[in-house]
């Protein structure tokens, strides 16, 4: 039967077409389940129209209400298997041709090969990203790594420059906007009023590509300007450098329009040409073929229930409205005033500022995990059903026990200090754990020590933290005071 494949938004790239017929649906009741980014629904909305507009006589395309209005009564789709639980069961239930997933390094049957080699063996990402890499003969002298090492962290993950304000790289490229962003804010803003869809955040300039063009421009900046830098500043941040070294590449490789191969391919290229280190480029294909493609094994591997299923550390105070509607000046502590600003501005922040700002902030609070969950992947461009699970339940808040992450992220404020410029100018002070300006995060990671003393105590990597929290002769009175905290 001459097939129709009918396209999702991850799946808007030339890797997703093999020439035949193509169906691209843009449903409005997707954006109006649960309050979501104003940017985040730009860009999808974005990246769909300008994908109908490239798709000449073998495109069809429907601006509806729902999918089943344009698919319910047809029998000749195809699709490629979609990224999530609920669009699985859908296309299912359509009765589409199902083929295998496509947009990451390695494929479904490829992780499942993997883990039955492992013969019930503990499951590390570490171990993935090493066969990764022998398999695809990335950055590999035959069986051994080019360079001699798996791993240069310890090059790698410097606090920023003493007294640099920014790391004083060109500012990143982004897209010239066109008629079609003009049209989806309108659209956005109309949909909004009428009570449609719950946009929160600002709407400010595009600064992902959505279309393939512009994933190529977006990727020769990076490889040009910042890669050499990606690994000595992976884990810095600075106030007035909302990008630092990152690639901003996580939109464009979720929304399908570049292969994340071909993105790893031109990071190894630029080492080989002598353009950038060995630590920058090894840094950045680990976050590809290492964390991308592990986070989305492991959303399918750990199970549909993961998230609702897993909360060990019986953290259950909601997200804050402050969170849910952005107001970064509800936040007086300044990591987390600067961090949700961003996000409130771009829908966006850079992994430390998700990991050791706010995930730590959530972790250190007892903020539910499912909820924050739902609220990473509505505030954040880039945020999808398969990358947050694993993410935020697994890493962030350590809700699932250690199967993703053997210690929970939880840091005080010494650390931040240590990785940032944020707290010279912050109300806090980070070596103070009790009084007035005991800092949020210090004072907040011994509450947090001695909340989940009984549950995590006998993890043979907390042992250290927990000989600490032992010896704290102010223990009660920070707890005390943190039970009653409510300015962060
Ligand atoms: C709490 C939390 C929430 C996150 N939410 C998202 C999300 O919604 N969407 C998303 O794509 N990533 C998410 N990440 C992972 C990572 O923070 C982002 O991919 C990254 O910050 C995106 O910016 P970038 O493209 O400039 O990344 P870079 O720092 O340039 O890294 C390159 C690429 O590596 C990949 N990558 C690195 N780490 C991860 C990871 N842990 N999981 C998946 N991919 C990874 C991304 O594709 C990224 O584009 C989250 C991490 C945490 C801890
Ligand atoms: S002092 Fe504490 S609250 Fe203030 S910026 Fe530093 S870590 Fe954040």
């Amino acid at each position: 039967m001459d097939r129709t494949r009918w396209l999702f938004a991850g799946q808007l790239g030339p890797q997703f077409d093999d020439g035949g017929k193509i169906l691209l649906i843009e449903a409005r009741s997707v954006f109006g389940r649960v309050p979501m980014h104003r940017a985040k629904a730009h860009i999808i909305l974005s990246a769909i129209r300008h994908r109908a507009r490239s798709g000449g006589k073998r495109l069809e395309f429907h601006q509806v209400e729902d999918y089943r209005e344009v698919v319910a009564d047809r029998d000749d789709l195809e699709v490629i298997d979609p990224t999530s639980y609920r669009a699985r069961r859908a296309v299912r239930a359509y009765g589409a041709h199902v083929l295998p997933s496509r947009g990451f390094v390695t494929s479904e049957a490829d992780f499942a090969d993997w883990v039955g080699g492992k013969k019930g063996r503990r499951l590390l990402m570490e171990d993935f990203y090493r066969w990764v890499r022998g398999r695809e003969d990335l950055l590999m002298e035959g069986h051994s790594p080019v360079g001699g090492d798996w791993n240069y962290d310890a090059k790698n993950r410097n606090p920023p420059p003493k007294g640099a304000t920014n790391l004083g790289l060109p500012a990143p490229w982004w897209p010239t906007e066109d008629e079609i962003d003009e049209e989806v804010r309108a659209d956005l803003d109309k949909w909004h009023q009428d009570g449609l869809v719950t946009l929160v955040g600002d709407d400010g300039p595009r600064r992902f590509a959505v279309t393939p063009e512009e994933a190529e421009a977006a990727l020769d900046d990076f490889i040009d300007v910042r890669l050499p830098d990606f690994g000595t500043f992976e884990d810095a941040t600075l106030t007035n450098d909302w990008t630092m070294a990152h690639s901003l590449l996580s939109v464009p490789m979720n929304m399908g329009v570049i292969d994340p191969r071909r993105v790893v391919d031109r990071a190894v290229a630029a080492y080989e040409a002598g353009d950038a280190p060995i630590e920058a480029v090894e840094g950045f294909v680990r976050q590809i073929v290492g964390w991308r493609d592990w986070m989305w094994h492991l959303y399918w591997h750990l199970g549909e229930r993961y998230t609702a299923a897993n909360n060990v550390l019986h953290a259950t105070e909601p997200v804050p409205d402050a969170l849910w509607e952005l107001d970064a000046d509800a936040f007086e502590a300044n990591c987390l005033h600067h961090t949700v600003a961003g996000v409130r501005d771009r829908g966006w922040a850079h992994h430390i500022q998700r990991l050791m700002v706010l995930g730590n902030h959530g972790l250190l609070r007892g903020l539910q995990p499912a909820e924050l969950t739902e609220w990473f992947t509505g505030a954040f461009v880039d945020g999808t059903p398969w990358v947050m699970p694993a993410n935020v339940v697994g890493m962030s808040q350590h809700a699932d026990g250690g199967i993703v992450a053997t210690k929970p992220y939880a840091s005080g404020g010494a650390y931040i200090d240590r990785m940032s410029d944020y707290c010279g100018g912050c109300r806090f002070d980070p070596k103070k754990r009790v009084g007035e300006d005991a800092c949020p995060f210090t004072a907040g990671y011994w509450s947090f020590l001695d909340r989940t003393e009984r549950r995590l105590a006998d993890n043979p990597r907390m042992k250290q933290a927990y000989a600490g929290l032992r010896r704290l002769s102010d223990r009660e009175e920070v707890v005390e005071q943190e039970r009653h905290r409510d300015r962060w």
